[in-house]
């Protein structure tokens, strides 16, 4: 059995594996435009981040009822379960099923009719993070948030997602002061690859809690100092690295270096789908290739409980960290 861990860097969207997207294509009457599973995985085999969002945006065409995010939700705890995971923090991108005549109800209620039954059915406890797209306009994202205000008891936190380079966090001060004012949590993707200096943005003018990726904060060791300081946890995502380039090779990435400088890392599948793997996978990736000795495999599983928002549930976490505690490899 895998270590027990916590997810706290998913997209939803990001879990929709060939079989499913056929499967909802043919429910929905959607033509997609490839021959079966085979072509389409092939498809899943992009050049960069830019080609990855296209076949992601294209994909979510199959989305349309609360039953097709259900069963897509639905499969995702099923094969995070299989993978030691116990909790997961999932984003979901409104405004990319907004601009398809989708509401926001049928993507939250559907999510939920999964999501809320997790942790009987699976063992996943959940919580939802509403991403803002960051290629779209502030306007854009406060109508979101706006829109999203019959949900807020689904809805645990907001995050800032999509292509980083050229939308700096500042873009978002407004929607995210109104999320702060509504009592939502506050996490946003930079460093990615958008320079440091958006880690920095991120947390000054955005008021994040949590930053997703952030591996670039190693070109700037007063970042680096800061972040290990305030204990401010990095959602990292290995084979997303790889696939979207972010590091050439698996053997390049800095997690070692990150661990050793203090920071509080965790791994995560980001769009475990296109990417070649669920947590469990990206836990053994790193293991075998950055040769990671048990003992920082245990600190990564504790990490990724102490960084989640389990503030409410603070039992769940204890009985969490007590079974990363007692895992024998
Ligand atoms: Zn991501």
């Amino acid at each position: 059995m895998p270590i027990p861990k916590a997810e706290l860097h998913l997209h939803i969207e990001g879990t929709l594996e060939p079989e499913l997207a056929f499967e909802l294509a043919a429910r929905n009457g959607v033509v997609l435009p490839y021959a079966d599973t085979d072509a389409l995985r092939e498809a899943y085999r992009f050049e960069d981040l830019q080609s990855f969002l296209n076949l992601y945006y294209e994909l979510m065409a199959v989305l349309r009822t609360e039953q097709d995010f259900a069963d897509l939700a639905d499969a995702y705890l099923a094969r995070a379960a299989a993978q030691g995971v116990r909790h997961a923090e999932i984003f979901f991108d409104p405004q990319a099923h907004l601009a398809r005549g989708v509401d926001m109800g049928t993507v939250v209620e559907g999510l939920w009719r999964a999501l809320g039954t997790g942790e009987a059915r699976h063992g996943v406890s959940t919580r939802l993070i509403l991403c803002f797209l960051r290629d779209e306009s502030a306007e854009s994202a406060l109508q979101t948030l706006d829109a999203a205000k019959p949900y807020l008891d689904r809805i645990t936190g907001i995050g800032l997602d999509s292509a980083e380079v050229g939308h700096p966090p500042a873009k978002f001060r407004e929607v995210y002061e109104a999320a702060a004012a509504l009592g939502l949590r506050r996490v946003a993707h930079a460093g990615e690859e958008g320079p440091p200096q958006y880690i920095t943005e991120a947390l000054d003018v955005l008021g994040v809690e949590r930053v997703d990726h952030g591996l670039r904060c190693m070109e700037d060791p007063a970042l680096v100092e800061r972040l290990v300081r305030e204990r401010i946890p990095l959602t990292l995502c290995p084979l997303s690295n790889v696939r979207l380039r972010t590091v050439d090779t698996l053997a390049d990435h800095p997690l070692p270096a990150m661990l050793d400088a203090g920071l509080l890392c965790t791994v995560n599948s980001d769009d475990p789908a296109y990417f070649g793997g669920y947590a469990g996978d990206n836990f053994d990736a790193v293991g075998t290739t950055l040769g990671l000795s048990e003992d920082r495999l245990r600190e990564l599983a504790r990490n990724s409980f102490t960084a989640s928002f389990l503030e409410d549930d603070e039992e769940r976490r204890a009985r969490c960290l007590a079974e990363v505690d007692a895992y024998v490899f």
